[in-house]
């Protein structure tokens, strides 16, 4: 046992006794209420994920009663959190359980990873906290305070470094509590040790810290700069009836925001647009194009949304789903969406 990993275990786990933020997944050690904060939190701030989890929680108490729900309801409650897949996945993985292990998550690091969706974050994450196992949990923030406490300047977003962490972390986890410390590392990146500007004068490890001790705390984690990601042009209908009623299509069950609903839409021009419209819901409709151009920016794309408007008789014979304000509500839009249908339509 080093004397360092002593000392920077107690240190660490002594401030997040008394500093710790009271955070609603904190309250309790169910496994599924920490895995759905875990998943939430993956891409996501933590002001923005609570109200989601409260009121997915609110929705699903158990994890019978999402294992239960229909897909829709899900992405329903995820709606506006983004990364759908991450919704899909976790609804997948829950069911796998309700039928194979009783509707209680395994008390087991590795059955709990062959799960869908659960990688080794989420994985170590989870397992520790809910059950103490002595699991690692390295996500970018814990990668970025420990490279700067031991001086690792290797670039993070390769799978090798990733590995040389989760040994630190291991060795770490042998000393002290690991449901205490994996939160303790998360919550130093988190309020203490933030990527620009961490506060190094009142952050409980500074003595042990190198990167300070040389100065070069700004300049770590050392990380390959990612692609840029790549435009694309989309055009999308919002088409009217004479009562209130729009036209909404389902995304493709695969891919970018599958499952999801939106209003027709295209990846190109007007024309291509209107041969769509036309083709697939027999709509010849003169369209006026609006000048707003909303723009949305995944982690690989960048969408520029073109928005046509137009207004139709309505005819029992319309093909498509056409839904008034209320059902609209009912059905998951991806953001950009959810503000075209405020903006255009006060929905
Ligand atoms: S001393 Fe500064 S750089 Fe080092 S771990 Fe603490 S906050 Fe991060």
């Amino acid at each position: 046992m080093s004397l360092f990993a002593y000392q920077f275990t107690q240190d660490l786990v002594d401030w997040y006794e008394s500093e710790q933020r009271d955070l609603p997944w904190r309250r309790s050690r169910d496994p599924y209420r920490i895995w759905i904060s875990e998943v939430m939190l993956q891409q996501t701030r933590v002001d923005t994920v609570i109200p989601y989890y409260e009121n997915f929680l609110k929705k699903f108490p158990t994890l019978p009663a999402l294992a239960n729900a229909h897909e829709d309801e899900v992405l329903k409650a995820w709606e506006g959190l983004g990364y759908y897949s991450r919704a899909r996945n976790l609804h997948g993985a829950v069911k796998e359980i309700a039928a194979s292990y009783d509707g209680v998550v395994p008390n087991d690091p590795d059955k709990f990873r062959e799960l869908k969706g659960v990688g080794p974050y989420t994985g170590g994450a989870v397992m520790s906290i809910a059950y103490d196992f002595k699991e690692p949990a390295v996500d970018g923030n814990v990668m970025r305070v420990l490279s700067r406490v031991l001086y690792i300047t290797e670039d993070i977003s390769k799978q090798k470094t990733r590995k040389q962490f989760e040994e630190h972390v291991r060795e770490y986890l042998e000393m002290t509590e690991p449901s205490k410390f994996n939160q303790a590392l998360m919550e130093l990146g988190a309020l203490i040790c933030k990527p620009k500007k961490p506060d190094c004068e009142q952050c409980p490890v500074s003595k042990l810290c190198v990167a300070r001790e040389k100065g070069v705390v700004e300049q770590l984690p050392i990380k390959a700069k990612k692609a840029k990601p790549k435009d694309q042009q989309v055009s999308c209908a919002v088409i009217v009836d004479e009562n209130e009623r729009v036209l909404i299509e389902q995304r493709p069950k695969e891919g970018l925001l599958a499952g999801l609903w939106q209003f027709p839409a295209v990846l190109g021009h007007e024309d291509d647009l209107s041969s769509v419209l036309h083709d697939q819901y027999k709509l010849d409709i003169s369209l006026q194009k609006e000048s707003d151009v909303f723009k949305h920016v995944f982690s690989h794309l960048k969408w520029e949304v073109s928005i046509y408007t137009g207004t139709i008789a309505t005819e029992e014979d319309h093909q498509g789903v056409w839904v008034n304000k209320q059902e609209f509500q009912t059905y998951s839009f991806p953001v950009v969406y959810q503000k075209i249908a405020k903006h255009y339509l006060g929905w």
